[in-house]
This record gives C-alpha cells, sequence and structure tokens, in this order.
C-alpha cells in the first residue's frame, strides 16, 4: 500500500515525499481514509506507531477548502503536556508545508498576549492544552462553536492527569456535529467512557503495542540495594559501561526523584538535563533542546514529562526505578529502539521492586534476562583510586558550560530535600567525592600506567 491510495491531496504527498516516507504505517493506513471520510475515529495506539501523521495528513487535506475566521478556529487538537503540543505543532510545519494555513499553540507557562493576537488573526489549527484552552474562552478570547474537527490525544494520559473534567467542558463548547478524532494508549473503563460520550458511531482502529512488536530493544535488569545512594552508584556503572552509547532518557518515579538524580549525577560530571513537572517551560524546552541536539547526552525525566515525546535516535533508556504501572514500562522503553534502530532498555531493581517486574513481565509476556555478573556486580569502581585531593580539585573546577548551565534549572530548590531513608552527607560525601571525577572516562582511560624513567 503506497500513500497515494489513502486519498490524500497533491499538496500533501509531495510533503510526505520530502519528508522519505515510503509507505503508510498500519495506523496510518488504516485510519486517514474514514477521517477523509469524515468518520468519527477511536485510534489505539500510542508514540512511535506514526499516529500524529495519521490525524495531521487527513487534516491537512481537508483543510484545503475553507478558511478561519477570527478568534473561531476551524480545528482543535488537545494535548495533555505543553511539549506534546508542540511537538505536533512541528509536524503541521513539516507536513503542512505546501499548505498556507495558520496554526496557533496554545499552551500554559507562555504569554497569553501573543497568543490572544494568533487567536484573532483566525486559526485553521489550534494545538492546545486543556488548562490554557480554557483560560482563553472564559476570557471570551476564543469561540469553539465553528469546530469542525476535534482531535484527543494521549486521552489515557490525560486522565493520569487529572484532565477528564477539563476535557468534558471542552467537549460542551465544541459543536455537538463535528468529526471527532480520539487517540489512546490503552483502554480503562474511564477512558471507555470517555470515549463513548465523544465519538458517534466511531471506526475502532487498533495497532499494536510498539514494546511487542519492537525487537530492536534489548531488554535486562540489574539488581542494586535499596539505598538511593547505592542505586544512584549503580547507574553510573551501568552508564559508564553501556555498549554503543549515544544517549540516553533515565526514568525516576517522582519529580524529587528526578531532580535529585540530576543534581547527583551533574556533580559527578555526567552531561544530563532534568524535565520535570515543576520545572518552568523556558526550562523543560532547554532541556529538550540540549537533549535532542546531542549538547546534552543524559535527560532524566519522570513518566508525565517525558509520555510521547518523540526524540529519534536514543541508544539506552535506563529505569532508574522501576515504574509502579507496567503500561508505563512500555511507554518507557519505547523510547529507544525506534524506527528499525536497535536500543537497550535496563531497568535497575532494588528489592522493594518485585511486585512491579513481576506485572511487567506479565504484561509484556516476557521475562526480562539479568544482566551478566560481570557488568552489572559491583566492581571496585576504578574511580575510587582517585586521591581525594586530585578529585577535590575536579569538583571544583566544574563542567563545561553546558554543565553548569543546566545544574540548577529553574524553578528547582536550591538543595534537595534528603530522603529519610538516604545516609546523611557527610558520611556519603568521601565516596561521592572520590568519584566525582572520572565517571565520564572510559574505563581504559582510568587502568594504572607505568611510565618509563
Ligand atoms: P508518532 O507516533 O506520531 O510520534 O511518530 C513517530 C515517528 O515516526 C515520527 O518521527 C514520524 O516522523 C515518523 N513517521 C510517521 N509516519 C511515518 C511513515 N509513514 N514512515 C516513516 N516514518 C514515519
Amino acid at each position: 500500500m503506497s500513500f497515494s491510495h489513502l486519498g490524500l491531496s497533491d499538496k500533501v504527498l509531495g510533503a510526505i515525499e520530502s519528508a522519505g516516507y515510503k509507505t503508510p504505517t498500519p495506523i496510518q493506513e488504516q485510519a486517514i481514509p474514514h477521517v477523509l471520510a469524515r468518520r468519527d475515529v477511536l485510534g489505539i495506539a500510542q508514540t512511535g506507531t506514526g499516529k500524529t501523521a495519521a490525524f495531521v495528513l487527513p487534516m491537512l487535506t481537508m483543510l484545503e477548502q475553507g478558511r478561519a475566521r477570527a478568534r473561531m478556529p476551524r480545528t482543535l487538537i488537545l494535548e495533555p503536556t505543553r511539549e506534546l503540543a508542540a511537538q505536533v505543532a512541528e509536524q503541521f510545519e513539516k507536513y503542512g508545508k505546501n499548505h498556507k494555513l495558520n496554526v496557533a499553540l496554545i499552551i500554559g507557562g507562555v504569554s497569553f498576549g501573543d497568543q490572544d493576537t494568533k487567536l484573532l488573526r483566525g486559526v485553521d489549527v489550534l494545538i492546545a492544552t486543556p488548562g490554557r484552552l480554557l483560560d482563553h474562552s472564559e476570557r471570551g478570547r476564543l469561540l469553539l462553536s465553528g469546530c469542525e474537527l476535534l482531535i484527543i490525544d494521549e486521552a489515557d494520559r490525560m486522565l493520569d492527569m487529572g484532565f477528564i473534567p477539563d476535557i468534558e467542558r471542552i467537549g460542551k463548547l465544541v459543536p455537538f456535529t463535528r468529526q471527532t478524532l480520539f487517540f489512546t494508549a490503552t483502554m480503562p473503563p474511564e477512558i471507555q467512557r470517555i470515549a463513548d460520550t465523544f465519538l458517534h458511531n466511531p471506526v475502532r482502529v487498533e495497532v499494536s503495542r510498539p514494546a511487542t512488536a519492537a525487537t530492536t530493544i534489548t531488554q535486562l535488569k540489574v539488581q542494586t540495594g535499596r539505598d538511593p545512594a547505592e542505586k544512584r552508584e549503580t547507574l553510573r556503572r551501568l552508564l559508564r559501561d553501556a555498549d554503543n552509547f549515544k544517549n540516553a532518557i533515565i526514568f525516576c518515579n517522582r519529580k524529587r526523584e528526578v531532580a535529585l538524580l540530576h543534581r547527583s549525577l551533574v556533580r559527578h560530571k555526567f552531561n544530563a538535563v532534568a524535565l520535570h513537572g515543576d520545572l518552568d517551560q523556558s526550562a523543560r524546552t532547554a532541556a529538550l533542546d540540549a537533549f535532542r541536539s546531542g549538547e546534552a547526552k543524559l535527560l532524566i525525566a519522570s513518566d508525565v514529562a517525558a509520555r510521547g515525546l518523540d526524540i529519534p535516535d536514543v541508544s539506552h533508556v535506563f529505569n532508574f526505578d522501576v515504574p509502579h504501572h507496567a503500561d508505563d514500562y512500555i511507554h518507557r522503553i519505547g523510547r529507544t529502539g525506534r524506527a528499525g534502530k536497535s536500543g537497550v532498555a535496563i531497568s535497575i531493581v532494588a528489592p522493594m521492586d518485585g511486585k512491579s517486574i513481576d506485572a511487567i513481565e506479565k504484561l509484556t509476556g516476557q521475562t526480562i534476562p539479568w544482566m551478566a555478573k560481570s557488568a552489572a556486580a559491583a566492581e571496585p569502581a576504578p574511580e575510587a583510586e582517585a586521591t581525594p585531593a586530585r578529585a577535590e580539585r575536579h569538583e571544583h573546577r566544574g563542567g563545561d558550560r553546558g554543565e553548569r548551565r543546566h545544574q540548577r534549572p529553574r524553578g528547582e530548590p536550591r538543595e534537595p530535600h534528603r530522603p529519610s531513608n538516604e545516609p546523611r552527607r557527610p558520611q556519603q560525601r568521601p565516596r561521592e567525592v572520590e568519584e566525582a571525577d572520572t565517571s565520564h572516562l572510559p574505563a581504559f582511560l582510568l587502568r594504572p600506567v607505568t611510565l618509563k624513567a
């Protein structure tokens, strides 16, 4: 099947050709003809399946007819996070390069004024997070009564983030006769209920989970102790020893843990940035940009912040914390091994994680192998050989400019709150200082060298 059989316009086909896509993905093949036939669609698919193009491409074709009116967007796409909204806007830029459409991004954390000016000019495609959209609507700056097409993306994530009441309110502001496309990765009962209220006689399109399809991901687990400092040490060892390492996303279960781990890795001279919900928008954008461009090699993130992000070419994913929900595991490891590339996903397993691992293995239908003893075992860390004096010098010299810039992202507290089960700093300090200098160096550089006289 080629794109030319799906009913897309010539302009859209031209943009697809420029993007270098040869064949539609299963979700595109199944959904696009129904979207063009103005049917409601229930899409069960997650990021990595090409689902964004599955709605953006037919939207572009349909929007070629008609024009926008002031303050009355013609179509509305709801996204749970600002990053996802920005990512969809980028796709409109890419696929809509042959169109003259007004696309507006209405997300929190940026100025109201600029957004208002855009709305006033008339918008063909409005991409929004629910809260900021309702703010504009309540101020009377936005009318949704002209909206012909509503897209609810990542609905299960909206549920996790408590957005369902907002989505229901927005549903009452758009015309009853609009077309609706509803995308979700999973179908819990609450999502089924929302889908039933939003969709009229929908076509159901379901594509397999990337975790079951992507055989390109090598999954491993590594045993560690329950002490966070020991977990961090295990992670540093894994980072140092990783084969074919290009970059990595490291997941933590809580925002506070993200901030804490980020600070620790930066202190150890790793080139790391952090992404979590407490950071302001500019810090989040800067972190993502640095990671995407390769300026930062490690992105430490929470599930909410990283869900659905399309970052091509991630070589490694580390679960610093094993996720409590097995679904999150699938989302996390799906950040690597994309587009046929190989990837590695390593989970650091503490004694209390047994139940979570069982649930993950049950869901994926696979037992995740333990990493080979030699790679996973706590070898004496080569950097422990560094003399404290030398370590101290490195500690004070600081990293390169990029590292220093990300050392304390805006919005983060100056000092992390120390978890009650973590050893007190004075005890931890000598080990941390000793290890701080060399953890970014390949092991061979740390072998003792005998110099000839
Ligand atoms: P998504 O699931 O929408 O996040 O898309 C995942 C990635 O797949 C994005 O980087 C898209 O650019 C890419 N993509 C989407 N459709 C195709 C296609 N038909 N062929 C190759 N890559 C695609």
